[in-house]
């Protein structure tokens, strides 16, 4: 495949410091304030389907977004029994697939209500989403071919990017020519409907494209089934490691499993860094999104000599974040996902707390899934046992002969995703990523965010199989691999 992605147009979004931008989404947003939605899986052969779920909004726990009948397991047997290929040709599926983008776009208003509604997304955080979605059916409509398809392929989504990696998997699996079988994550199951509607609405076939709603239990069911010819899955590196298990035990051995997954992501920040473009950096990187990025910073090491000027700064920058309504353009920092995820964390906190570790964190909103900003000193990166999604940053200090050390730490958790520096030292720059083993690496920006097409994204090691995605590799494991090459 050619390397670079020809010319093209990522999608535009809109402009949050302009005020007729803002007017035009709030006017679209608005009617669906209150709104709620009815969502149940799509598929192309009647069954009964199962229990009906109530769907509530993470900051206002009490407001109820919708409902949605999860898939029973007949329901699942249908679909996987009806899933057949398009037969359109390549200009055709091109088409549709930016047919789909044109409707995303239109769609806005109910996108962003759904997204801040149901996910807890910031407006900022809505507009990032939204373009990505776009830029990945109109990236994957353009490579589109005649090549031979694996069959049917699961998608497994998580819920933190509920709409652009759900849409990614999805248009990369049907621009191979696959039919579908999408599973969303079972905490944003509105988003997931109205945005498989869209792409039935552009013309994508029912048979196709099916939606099956449900847990973890309808995840293990459509990746244990012979029926399968491949997986895409994005999600806990936990959950990968329990549907590679399932198939090996069920499906062809050739049946390619794509993972993209979990990260212990950190940043060095040297004694050349410039500190007020660190801060930032470190902020956007850690508490954006409230952390619930894969890629977001989870372990910060500044270097000894500027530790306390850049420690102080830092919790100077925290105490100016904003914890409130997603919609609200002042807020920096929105709820987590859910109740079970803020106890969770807020466990976690306390721990650290009771030991005297917590050096800052921020007052608790009154509603709201709210975990609040917190930083936590550790001795390294081999001081945190798994990946705290959500607003929590750890700090370590280390001295200029520690360096090759401390990439070795961050080397050694095994994860691959994201890597920050910060360093005015071009040698330093060469060094470093040149011994990092992460998918992405950042130097002196924030970590988080890729852009179809010119900034793939995926990790290595427990954080991903690769290809990345949005990269002209992603396709090629959506395709049938000649049988040579996939021989022994
Ligand atoms: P999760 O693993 O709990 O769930 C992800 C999806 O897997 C859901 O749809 C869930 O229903 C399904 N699932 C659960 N058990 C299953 C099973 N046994 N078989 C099949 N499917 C099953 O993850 P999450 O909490 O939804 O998402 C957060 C995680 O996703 C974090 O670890 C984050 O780092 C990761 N993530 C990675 C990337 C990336 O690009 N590398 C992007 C976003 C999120």
């Amino acid at each position: 495949p050619e390397l670079f992605a020809p010319e093209r147009v990522n999608s535009k979004g809109f402009d949050l410091s302009h005020t007729p931008d803002l007017e035009r989404i709030e006017a679209a947003r608005a009617p669906f304030e209150t709104h709620e939605w009815q969502a149940s899986s799509l598929i192309a052969n009647a069954a009964q389907a199962g229990q009906t779920v109530a769907v509530s909004n993470p900051y206002d726990p009490n407001q109820t977004v919708g409902s949605a009948t999860l898939a029973s397991p007949q329901q699942i047997e249908a679909a996987l029994n009806g899933a057949s290929a398009w037969s359109e040709g390549p200009a055709e599926c091109r088409a549709i697939l930016h047919k789909a983008a044109d409707l995303y776009e239109e769609h806005y208003g109910e996108l962003f209500a759904l997204l801040a509604r149901e996910a807890g997304k910031t407006l900022l955080d809505c507009v990032g989403e939204l373009r990505e979605a776009v830029d990945f059916l109109r990236y994957y409509a353009e490579r589109t071919t005649n090549e031979t398809p694996i069959g049917t392929f699961t998608c497994i989504s998580p819920w933190n990017f509920p709409l652009a990696i759900f849409t990614g998997q999805i248009s990369a699996a049907l621009a191979a020519g696959n039919a579908v079988l999408a599973k969303p994550a079972e905490q944003t199951p509105l988003i997931a409907h109205f945005a498989v509607s869209l792409l039935h609405e552009a013309g994508v076939p029912r048979a196709a494209l099916q939606l099956i709603l449900g847990a973890g239990d309808v995840g293990a069911a459509l990746t244990s089934d012979p029926r399968i010819g491949g997986v895409a899955f994005t999600g806990s590196t936990e959950t990968a490691k329990l549907i590679r298990t399932n198939m090996a035990k069920h499906l062809s051995p050739d049946a390619p499993l794509l993972a993209e997954t979990g990260g212990l992501n950190a940043m060095i920040v040297d004694s050349t860094a410039l500190p007020e473009q660190a801060v930032t950096a470190i902020v956007e990187s850690a508490f954006q999104s409230a952390g619930q990025r894969c890629s977001a910073l989870r372990c910060l090491y500044v270097q000894e000599d500027v530790a306390d000027t850049m420690q102080e700064m830092l919790i100077g920058a925290m105490k100016e974040l904003c914890l409130s309504a997603p919609w609200d353009l002042r807020t920096d920092v929105g709820p987590l996902i859910e109740a079970e995820a803020q106890i969770q964390i807020s466990d976690y906190v306390a721990t650290a707390r009771a030991q005297g570790r917590v050096l800052y964190e921020l007052d608790q909103p009154e509603k709201g899934h709210f975990v609040p900003p917190a930083l936590i000193d550790v001795n390294g990166i081999a001081d945190l046992e798994r990946e705290v999604f959500g607003p929590i940053l750890h700090i370590a200090r280390f001295k200029a002969s520690e360096l090759d050390q401390v990439i070795n730490d961050i080397n050694d958790t095994g994860y691959g995703l994201t890597f920050g520096l910060q360093t005015r030292i071009d040698d330093r720059v060469q060094h470093v990523s040149e011994r990092i083993k992460a998918g992405n690496i950042y130097v002196n920006r924030n970590q988080i965010g890729a852009i179809v097409g010119s900034q793939p994204f995926g990790g290595a090691g427990l954080s991903g199989t690769g290809p990345k995605a949005g990269g002209p590799l992603y396709l090629s494991r959506f395709r049938k691999v000649d049988a040579l090459q996939s021989d022994g």
